[in-house]
């Protein structure tokens, strides 16, 4: 798989509180309207030994426990969406982690008022993108396909 140019991917998770809320297609569809290329999506549990994984930066903090125990609440919608500098625009679409002084128009800014129950999770860096979504996604769960809307998306020199 690429992971450079119109190719470069990113991973997102719409997490428990926003499954509960319902608010999946509200989420996937903002990534959408930005024209952005849906590569991979499915629903799963996380478990503990992902989690250890997925979140080693806060393993060490107090709130670890509860973080691990919140995004087992209940399955995730996991997605790879692909694009040109792909990780910088998810994470301005998400918005920052404290969700209640999060930028009016972004997905945690709109949507979310909790510093845990933040509704997304983005990959913060190209490295870390490239490492989450491959510790979440196989081979053959990546789809490559033509998207006709990224000729209006795009400039010529861009795509
Ligand atoms: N988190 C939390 N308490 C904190 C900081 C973070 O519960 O004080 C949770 C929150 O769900 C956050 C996740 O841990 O989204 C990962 O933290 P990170 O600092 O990586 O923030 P993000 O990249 O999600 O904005
Ligand atoms: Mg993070």
């Amino acid at each position: 798989m690429e992971f450079d140019g119109v190719r470069e991917k990113t991973l997102v998770l719409v997490k428990p509180d926003a499954i509960q809320r319902g608010l999946i297609g509200e989420i996937v569809g903002r990534f959408e309207r930005k024209g952005l290329k849906l590569v991979g999506i499915k629903m799963m549990s996380l478990d503990d030994e992902l989690l250890g994984k997925h979140y080693s930066h806060l393993a060490d903090k107090d709130f670890f426990p509860s973080l691990k125990n919140f995004m087992k609440s209940s399955p995730v919608i996991a997605m790879v969406w692909e694009g040109l500098e792909v990780v910088t625009a998810v994470r301005l679409l998400c918005g920052i982690t404290k969700a209640r002084t999060a930028e009016a128009g972004s997905i945690r800014g709109d949507l979310a008022m909790s510093v845990s129950c933040n509704v997304v999770h983005a990959s913060d860096s190209v490295e870390n993108a490239e490492k989450e979504v491959n510790r979440f996604f196989t081979e053959d769960e990546l789809h490559r396909y033509n998207k006709a809307e990224y000729e209006h998306v795009y400039a010529d020199d861009e795509r």
